[in-house]
C-alpha cells in the first residue's frame, strides 16, 4: 500500500475529518505484521538520515499535530526518535512565553527549523496559531485569518532553501481519546500526563476539527502537504508515518560526498602506522 498517496491532502481537496476512518488496519493482518513493517522502515530511515547528515545539503522538517492523547509522544519515542540524535532534534511548542508573545508568531518557530543535514521534529507547531488560538479566541479573527497565507509563504521559503516538509495529523476518534484518558487515570506512571485542559479541549471537539479541516485545506501545497493518519491503532499510526518518512528520504536521495582525500596517501599513512606499531611490540 502506498501510504504517501493514500493519506496526502491535495491542495484542492475538501476535507471532512468525520468521514475519514480512524481505525483501519490497511494492508496489515495484525499488529505484529504492522510492527515488522515499522521496524523495516525505521532501518531505512536510520540509513538515509545518516547519509543526509553526512551530505549536509538538504534538511527535513516533520510537523506533528493532533488532539490530546492521539500519540505524538509515542510516535516520537518509538519511531522518529530512533534517528541519530546528532542530526535530529525534537522541539515541543507549548503555550508561548511572554518573550515569545512579544514577537510575531513565527519567531519561535523559525529558530527551530532544521539546518542543512539535519532533521527537526515539531511536537505541535505554528499551526497552534490557527488552531487553539482560533478555537479559544486568543486573538481576533481578523488576525488569525491572515495567518494561513503567512504560513504558506514561510514554509515556501524553507522549501526554497532545501528543506523537505512533512506534516502529520494523527486522526483519532473521540471514543478512543476517552479510552486513553481512562488508561492514564488507571496507570500511576501516566498521572503526570493528566490535565484538566484536555477535557476542556475535548468539549470543543467539533470546533477543533473544523479548525483542522480549514488548516489542511488552506495549507497543503504540493511542496508541504498534510497527511491525515488513522491513529486509533498505535501500530497502524507508526507503520504509516514511518513508511511516509522512509519514502520521502528515499526520494531526497542523499549521497555521501565525493572523497576529497588522496586514498593512496592515506593507505601509505596507515601502512606506516601499522609498521610502527609492529616494531614497537
Ligand atoms: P502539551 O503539548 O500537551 O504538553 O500541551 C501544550 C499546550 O500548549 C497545548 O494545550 C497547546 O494547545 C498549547 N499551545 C501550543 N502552542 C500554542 C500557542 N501558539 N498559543 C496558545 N497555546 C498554545
Ligand atoms: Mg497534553
Amino acid at each position: 500500500m502506498n501510504f504517501e498517496k493514500e493519506y496526502r491532502v491535495r491542495s484542492d481537496d475538501k476535507i471532512s475529518l468525520k468521514s475519514r476512518d480512524t481505525k483501519t488496519k490497511g494492508p496489515f493482518d495484525d499488529k505484529e505484521d504492522a510492527q515488522a513493517a515499522t521496524a523495516e522502515n525505521v532501518r531505512t530511515i536510520q540509513d538515509l538520515q545518516y547519509r543526509m547528515f553526512v551530505e549536509a545539503k538538504q534538511s527535513l522538517l516533520i510537523v506533528l499535530q493532533a488532539p490530546d492523547a492521539a500519540g505524538k509522544d509515542g510516535l516520537i519515542r518509538k519511531v522518529l526518535g530512533r534517528m541519530n540524535p546528532q542530526g535530529c532534534r525534537t522541539h515541543p511548542f507549548k503555550v508561548p512565553s511572554s518573550e515569545e508573545r512579544a514577537h510575531d508568531f513565527l519567531w519561535r518557530i523559525h529558530k527551530c527549523t532544521p539546518p542543512q543535514g539535519k532533521v527537526s521534529i515539531f511536537n505541535r507547531s505554528h499551526y497552534e496559531d490557527v488552531l487553539v488560538v482560533r478555537v479559544e479566541n486568543l486573538v481576533p479573527k481578523s488576525v488569525w485569518r491572515e495567518r494561513y497565507e503567512m504560513i504558506n509563504a514561510f514554509e515556501h521559503s524553507l522549501v526554497a532553501n532545501g528543506t523537505r516538509i512533512l506534516k502529520f495529523y494523527l486522526h483519532i476518534s473521540p471514543e478512543e481519546q476517552l479510552e486513553r484518558f481512562r488508561k492514564r487515570l488507571d496507570n500511576p506512571a501516566k498521572h503526570w500526563k493528566l490535565n484538566a485542559g484536555d477535557y476542556e479541549a475535548r468539549r470543543q471537539w467539533g470546533a477543533y476539527q473544523q479548525a483542522y479541516e480549514d488548516a489542511f485545506q488552506k495549507c497543503s501545497p504540493k511542496h508541504a502537504p498534510w497527511y491525515i493518519i488513522p491513529a486509533d491503532h498505535k501500530w497502524y499510526r507508526d507503520a504509516a508515518v514511518s513508511s511516509i518518512v522512509a519514502e520521502t528520504l528515499k526520494d531526497m536521495d542523499p549521497q555521501f560526498p565525493p572523497v576529497d582525500v588522496d586514498l593512496d596517501q592515506i593507505r601509505k599513512l596507515y601502512q606506516q602506522a601499522k609498521d610502527q606499531e609492529q616494531s614497537d611490540d
